[in-house]
């Protein structure tokens, strides 16, 4: 019987110019949402959608309601889930009518027998399955609709963002690892562009008996290390914060400098997040149904 435990993240970037309590409001509800699922005997994969439901539908953070608007004036939004029980996952990209990805996400891995559905392609299948269909623009918060009119007037970029990108990770009762990661992807990119978090092993990545990770940052950096198979990879031999920080060294060691964080959890249970950026809001829970919050990882102990 292991103690369940679970981490959450709102994204890697400045976060500057926010009200820190309500950022930290937000990923503390997901991680609350997540952790009800564990402590009523619900799995980690059940737990981590529940987490990434919870940021998605919140305004602040770049997934679902809230995403980043692309070039075109549209959200378009990537999701990943991985399941590390049986070392499958489901996967969706460029969805632009579902108001939760990651519920399509779950339903490619479990309805499907496939792994990866892409554009209009995933806004069908979701229709087929029962979920709502809803217009692109119910996804597009008044703050965000501002920000690309002010863009689209040559004005200068955007300072202080949050890049919002969510993710979750946890580990249940059995054992068993999941991750979730779900985004809008980066502001202003060109439509179709993908980043890293629906790619298998970059934005995300899960096997029992290693960990499991959700990754944030600069997409197409990377999915060039596969960083969430890394850390986790590493996580059969040493503790999750020791595994990310290997990562993040990886990583640096072929592109420096790059904005990225990464959360995961080891199969014992240990939790670990690494960034390079100013913040990285997270919020965990340790077993005792405590949510604590912080704004970032300050390099110590969960
Ligand atoms: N990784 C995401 C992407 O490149 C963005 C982010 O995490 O901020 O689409």
């Amino acid at each position: 019987m292991t103690t369940p435990r679970l981490i959450v993240h709102g994204g890697a970037g400045e976060w500057l110019n926010f009200d820190e309590t309500v950022v930290q409001d937000g990923v503390r509800a997901a991680a609350a949402a997540g952790w009800s699922v564990l402590a009523a005997g619900g799995t980690a994969l059940e737990a981590v959608e529940a987490a990434t439901i919870k940021l998605e539908d919140h305004p602040l953070f770049d997934a679902g309601y809230g995403s980043f608007i692309n070039q075109e004036g549209e959200v378009e939004m990537d999701a990943l889930l991985c399941d590390g029980a049986t070392l499958t996952f489901g996967s969706v990209a460029a969805v632009r009518r579902v108001k939760n990805p990651i519920i399509l996400a779950r339903l490619v891995m479990t309805r499907t027998p496939h792994h990866i559905f892409a554009g209009d392609g995933a806004d069908q299948l979701a229709a087929r399955l029962g979920l709502p269909i809803i217009s692109n623009i119910e996804l597009i918060t008044e703050k965000e609709f501002a920000h690309y009119r002010s863009r689209h007037k040559d004005a200068p970029p955007r300072l202080g963002l949050g890049t919002g990108t969510v993710g979750a990770v946890a580990i249940d009762a059995a054992g068993n690892l999941a991750s979730a990661t779900s985004t809008g992807g980066t502001p202003d990119k060109p439509k179709g562009r993908i980043g890293d978090s629906p790619i298998y092993g970059a934005g995300g990545y899960a096997r029992n008996r290693a960990g499991a990770c959700s990754a944030t940052g600069q997409g197409e950096h990377i999915m060039r290390v596969f960083l969430c198979k890394e850390a986790a990879d590493r996580m059969q031999d040493l503790t999750a914060p020791e595994a990310l920080t290997a990562a993040g060294a990886f990583m640096a060691g072929y592109i420096p400098n790059s904005d990225m964080g990464i959360i995961g959890i080891d199969w014992q249970g240990n939790l670990g997040a690494y960034h390079t950026t100013r913040a990285m809001p997270i919020a965990w829970v340790m077993g005792d149904g405590a949510v604590k919050t912080a704004m970032r990882w300050d390099g110590g102990a969960f």
